[in-house]
């Protein structure tokens, strides 16, 4: 099949239902991230950032780094990328990101998140009932007055083929989050759902929920989710798991 862009090389990369040779797919994801920076006005044109990312994210990382540093080679900007050990529970992993952005003394924060990764943790957070940090499933948020931006929340990882940077599937270590990946990834070959699907997620109403009041959250009761019980029980009002027991008796 040829470039339905420039009708000259192989296509090998379906961006928004065409199907691109690599050149016109970087240049679409190029166009679209220039875009999407832009209208964010998330960076100044002297500014830093840093890049929170997992092991699996970490080629997604690397290339948003790059991307940075090309749209705007006048600028000055300083973005790092900062490392995260990831869990064999997803939520884990998050919640360590929540706490590293509570701590850090960057101002700008960049999570290096894919649209099949946010699809994906929709549904197994349904599916355990435990809405965790869904509410990362946007393109710009606010917390702890920093701001954090998802460049790629609306595109699926295969959308980014055309750059080498990107390297296989997504993976992650948490092995149901993996079951649903793949399983999406053959459901959700048309891509098209992974630019709708972010602005739906409100149907979900994730805004009046209660929240934990050290790592943002959803939960259902207390003030702490269990895993900053875990580790800051001190500023929690709820003890871990014993409370319950003892009240009853
Ligand atoms: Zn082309
Ligand atoms: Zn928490």
């Amino acid at each position: 099949m040829i470039c339905t862009k420039c009708g000259k090389n192989q296509a090998e990369v379906l961006i928004s239902g065409k199907y691109l040779c690599v050149h016109c797919a970087r240049s679409e994801i190029v166009k679209r991230f220039r875009k999407e920076l832009s209208l964010s006005k998330f960076l100044d044109r002297e500014d830093k950032a840093v890049i929170l990312a997992t092991e699996n994210f970490m080629d997604v990382a690397n290339l948003i780094k790059k991307l940075l540093y090309n749209i705007c080679k006048s600028c000055k900007l300083d973005v790092l990328i900062d490392k995260i050990d990831e869990e064999e529970d997803i939520n884990k992993t998050l919640w360590k990101i929540m706490i590293k952005i509570r701590e850090s003394d960057f101002k700008k924060i960049i999570l290096p998140f894919t649209a099949d990764f946010f699809l994906s943790y929709l549904i197994y957070s349904i599916s355990i009932g435990y809405m965790g940090y869904l509410d990362l499933y946007s393109q710009f948020t606010e917390l702890y007055s920093k701001k954090i931006f998802i460049p790629f929340y609306s595109t699926p990882r295969f959308e980014l083929l055309g750059f080498s940077e990107i390297t296989g599937e997504l993976k992650t270590k948490d092995a149901f989050l993996n079951e649903i990946i793949k399983w999406a990834s053959k459901q959700f070959a048309d891509n098209e759902i992974y630019h709708t699907f972010g602005s739906s997620i409100n149907v979900i109403r994730l805004e009046n929920r209660k929240r934990c009041k050290i790592c943002n959250a959803i939960i259902e009761r207390g003030d702490c989710c269990k895993y900053c019980l875990e580790s800051f029980s001190h500023l929690c009002s709820e003890q871990p798991q014993k409370q319950g027991l003892e009240e009853k008796a």
